[in-house]
């Protein structure tokens, strides 16, 4: 059966773990006054992470600090992936600054260096790379590529995606809530949450069959087609599913038979956070048609990227140009290859799994006898802990996670939580997060759970 996008569709909450503008009051009295400005400059739109908002001044490898000089373990951002204010790439930023910063009209042999780099992470089917400035424009590029090439509009994604901000990508991301519609060619399928997955009659890997399987059907019914089923290899936002590896494979095999293309959004697992591989979808043994990637590639420095295979841009670009004003400018460029450079000079993929592994293992095993935590999951460092209100419902328990997450900040641990209920725990440091950093987020953790209800 295909889900229609009305059933699916929750009202749309406050962000996850978010600070609740109501509670201004309650804050000391400059961080209100900020709060104050910061609305009125603006606006309604942006939202702030905790009940006590962290005002950040200046940030230095997994650490980042507030004006009276107090330090926070970044266990959150991703896009600093090779460390906060790395030497190499300020150095690669300011130098090129000084010398050239211009767009992709002119020949310039750093971008054929770097995209050559790139590329060859890749599997040998991916062959081309364009530029884009933002994870939403790159995925934005993506789909249009998609439309066009196989003549068909519709787009199947899971439940709690997030794919970006553009009214395209927006009108295919239902985490963004009721206020967003999903578009009339979009189905919606169920995330591979393997834990609450329970059916006498089919394995997950079958469920999703079946899903994608109705999803197309419906779009053919619907005369809309099947031009792409896009997903985050990780899904982030759906909750972190990483295994069983290979769940991928019938969606995949479901979606070329239809003749649609598999977008990879690697905007979250890749550039090596998952550990052993550079790319999520690596885990699960296949090979998409167009990947997606963006926060870590500039490790901060605006560049996002989509890789597709050639013949998919044959005709594209040849009937459409193609032309991005900051898109793989040379300053993007010079951050880019420094992250390359970084990424593989100090093993960061290598730490990646090693510390990764040792979270998740640790937080297995302190968590194996507490109703409240049903499972601790992930690869490399991108670890989700998936709160419930006990083990026999598996209820998700959001407030609990939120709980967490707070308490957390107040001993200046900065985590977050994702997944439909905000209910697990996400922990996604940048990269070069150390032994003894993982012992400060695990000991802290420890205290948390202790003290759950
Ligand atoms: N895809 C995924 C999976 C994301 O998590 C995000 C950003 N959170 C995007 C796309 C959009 O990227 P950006 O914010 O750079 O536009």
């Amino acid at each position: 059966m295909a889900i229609s996008s009305e059933t699916i569709r929750k009202p749309s909450k406050p962000m996850v773990n978010g600070f609740d503008p109501a509670s201004v009051g309650n804050l000391p009295d400059d961080v209100q006054k900020s709060i104050r400005r910061r609305d009125k400059s603006l606006g309604p739109g942006y939202r702030l992470f905790y009940n006590e908002p962290v005002e950040v001044v200046r940030a230095k490898g997994v650490t980042l600090f507030d004006r009276d000089g107090n330090d926070y373990l970044d266990v959150y951002n991703n896009v600093p992936c090779v460390g906060h204010a790395h030497p190499r790439v300020i150095a690669a930023v300011h130098e090129q600054m000084q010398t050239l910063n211009t767009n992709t009209r002119y020949i310039q042999e750093s971008i054929l260096d770097y995209s050559e780099q790139l590329l060859s992470t890749f599997p040998s089917q991916l062959g081309h790379v364009m530029y884009t400035c933002t994870g939403s424009e790159a995925n934005d590029l993506a789909m249009r590529v998609a439309k066009y090439a196989t003549g068909h509009q519709g787009i199947i994604v899971t439940s709690g995606a997030y794919h970006g901000l553009t009214a395209e990508v927006a009108s295919f991301s239902p985490s963004l809530g009721v206020g967003v519609p999903l578009g009339a060619n979009v189905r919606v399928i169920d995330a591979p949450d393997a834990l609450r997955f329970s059916s006498d009659n089919e394995t997950l890997d079958e469920h999703l069959r079946t899903q994608v399987r109705g999803a197309i059907a419906d779009l053919h019914r619907h005369g809309i087609g099947l031009a792409a089923f896009i997903a985050d290899s990780i899904f982030s936002s759906d909750g972190i599913f990483a295994e069983p590896t290979g769940f991928l494979r019938p969606i995949i095999e479901e979606v070329h038979a239809a003749g649609g293309l598999y977008i990879a959004d690697e905007v979250q697992p890749g550039f090596g956070r998952t550990g052993a591989e550079w790319w999520g979808f690596q885990r699960h043994g296949i090979v998409p048609d167009i990947v997606t990637m963006g926060k870590p590639m500039g490790n901060g420095i605006p560049i996002a990227a989509a890789v597709f295979r050639p013949e998919l841009l044959e005709q594209f670009g040849k009937n459409i140009r193609y032309f991005n004003t900051f898109g793989g400018n040379s300053v993007a460029i010079a951050a880019a290859q420094a992250v390359l450079d970084v990424l593989r000079e100090e093993s960061l993929m290598e730490n990646s799994l090693k510390v990764g592994g040792k979270i998740l293992t640790e937080l297995k095993q302190l968590t194996q006898d507490l109703e409240q935590v049903a499972e601790v999951r992930g690869s490399g460092l991108f670890v989700g802990v998936d709160l419930v209100t006990d083990r026999a419902t598996l209820t998700p328990d959001g407030d609990t996670a939120s709980a967490i997450v707070n308490r957390l900040r107040q001993e200046r641990i900065l985590i977050s939580a994702s997944g439909a209920q905000g209910n697990v725990l996400k922990l996604r440091p940048p990269m070069p997060f150390s032994m003894s950093d993982a012992d400060r987020l695990i000991e802290a953790l420890d205290r948390a759970f202790k003290v759950m209800h």
